[in-house]
């Protein structure tokens, strides 16, 4: 075969292929029991064969990498359409908040309104979807391999993620000293 690049074959070959990214990022926000401007995010993303890589994969990756990595059971995780720019579809991971936040919650913080879920009940820890083709095309993929490729992308919290884990009510805990005033 002659190929006119080497990249897409090389790739090709290397299928399915997965690659993280750990690293600050910064937003412009207002920082709050659930907000900071400045944490820490995983980015994570594989490659595979169209057949193989789909919305189900992404759903079943990401429950096995809760489980796996931070113990979290699937029955705490919901999926909900979203919309970014690079992904389609794309979705937002909500976790069920450890205050048990419902209309048939005994939880005692229920009298209180939880301030890390703001009594809705669902943290927001991640977003992720499918890799849009236009992506492959701005990078470079030739049309034969990217007509045979798809891609999961995910964007994760980890402050939010660890406040789930270790029941914190106040993200901003990961860097200063209590107490707070929850809001
Ligand atoms: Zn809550």
């Amino acid at each position: 075969m002659l190929a006119t690049s080497l990249s897409p074959s090389f790739l090709a070959a290397c299928l399915p292929l997965g690659f993280f990214n750990l690293g600050e990022v910064f937003r412009r926000d207002v920082e709050s029991s659930s907000h900071l401007l400045q944490f820490n995010q995983l980015d994570l993303v594989i490659l595979g064969k169209k057949e193989s890589i789909s919305s189900a994969f992404l759903f079943s990756f990401l429950k096995t990498f809760f489980l796996e990595v931070f113990g979290i059971n699937e029955q705490k995780i919901v999926f909900r359409r979203s919309y970014f720019p690079f992904t389609r579809p794309s979705f937002e991971v909500d976790l069920k908040c450890f205050c048990g936040e419902n209309l048939f919650s005994s939880h005692p913080l229920r009298q209180k309104r939880c301030s890390f879920c703001k009594g809705t009940g669902f943290i927001e820890v991640a977003g992720c979807g499918m890799i849009r083709d236009v992506v492959f095309k701005k990078v470079g993929f030739n049309q034969p391999f990217r007509e045979e490729l798809s891609a999961i992308a995910v964007g994760l919290g980890i402050e939010r993620v660890l406040s789930f884990v270790l029941k914190l009510q106040d993200i901003r805990l990961f860097y200063s000293s209590p107490p707070l005033d929850s809001n």
